[in-house]
């Protein structure tokens, strides 16, 4: 589980995190729900380790992480930009990581042995790990290709699978079907519920889209300006909207 204690972050004198307080739960689909500039990204990078906690306590399984490296966290991270490596193949960008970790025992070799001692190793473990999850994301056919041939629903199911390939066991997703159209948007979002219900991980998705939070969260925390504004499932938010904010911003009835 995570725990967010009276997190706050501000960028010189901008406060853009105030008092936030939440639990994530394990194995749960938290989506992460505002207007755009409310502080979304912010959290998402603080939890990856990404940016610094200004002041309060972030907690993973009750440890205390506002300085753990973003490697010994675990977390796999999609960004709202897909960020794919334009030269390399799909095969590449999804192995990508994996390659990353079989060098990283002999980092402090000179990089010509590091090479060919990496080059020995898990050569057909990382093929096969990224063959499985190509094909989970009915990705095999295109494993050949480069990012500027793929359509944008096909990029995006590439950075997830790169973001997939290492077994992490939280997945932090930033508007992550921003730049689809509808019909891929509808489409991407059943695949990731799906996928989310066969890996049984924790899932932080953060989107501004209402339907996308309702449809897919089993819990929401709807955010303005830095400040959650209510924490609670699809249902309750909509039901019994904690303020005018809420109300407008999921729509309820009034
Ligand atoms: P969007 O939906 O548009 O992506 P968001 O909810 O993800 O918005 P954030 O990116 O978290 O919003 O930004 C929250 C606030 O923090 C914004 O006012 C933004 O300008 C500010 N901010 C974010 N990163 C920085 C930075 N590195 N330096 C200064 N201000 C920043
Ligand atoms: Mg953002």
């Amino acid at each position: 589980a995570l725990s967010f204690r009276n997190i706050s972050k501000s960028f010189g004198d901008n406060t853009v995190i105030k008092t936030f307080d939440a639990d994530i739960h394990d194995g749960e689909f938290l989506v992460l729900l505002g207007p755009s500039g409310c502080g979304k990204s912010t959290l998402l990078r603080m939890i990856a380790g990404l940016s610094d906690i200004t002041s309060g306590e972030l907690l993973f399984d009750g440890e205390i992480a506002n300085d753990w490296q973003p490697r010994r966290r675990g977390v796999a991270f999609v960004f709202q930009t897909y960020a794919l490596y334009p030269h390399a193949t799909v095969r590449e960008n999804i192995a990508f990581p994996l390659i990353m970790d079989a060098f990283r025992p002999w980092y402090h070799l000179p990089v010509v042995n590091m090479i060919a001692r990496a080059r020995l190793m898990k050569r057909a473990d990382i093929a096969e790990r990224t063959l499985r999850i190509a094909r989970q994301l009915e990705l095999e056919p295109l494993l050949d290709r480069r990012p500027a041939s793929l359509s944008g629903g096909q990029r995006q199911r590439v950075a997830l699978a790169r973001a997939l390939v290492r077994n992490p066991s939280l997945y932090l997703l930033d508007e992550p079907l921003s730049n689809l159209d509808a019909k891929l948007r509808t489409q991407m979002r059943s695949e990731i519920s799906a996928l989310h219900h066969k890996v049984g991980k924790t899932f932080v998705y953060v989107t501004h889209d209402q339907v996308e939070a309702m449809t897919m969260a089993t819990r929401i925390i709807i955010m303005n300006k830095g400040i959650a504004q209510q924490v609670g499932t699809p249902d309750e938010i909509y039901d019994e909207p904690a303020n005018t904010f809420v109300a407008q911003f999921v729509g309820s009835p009034p």
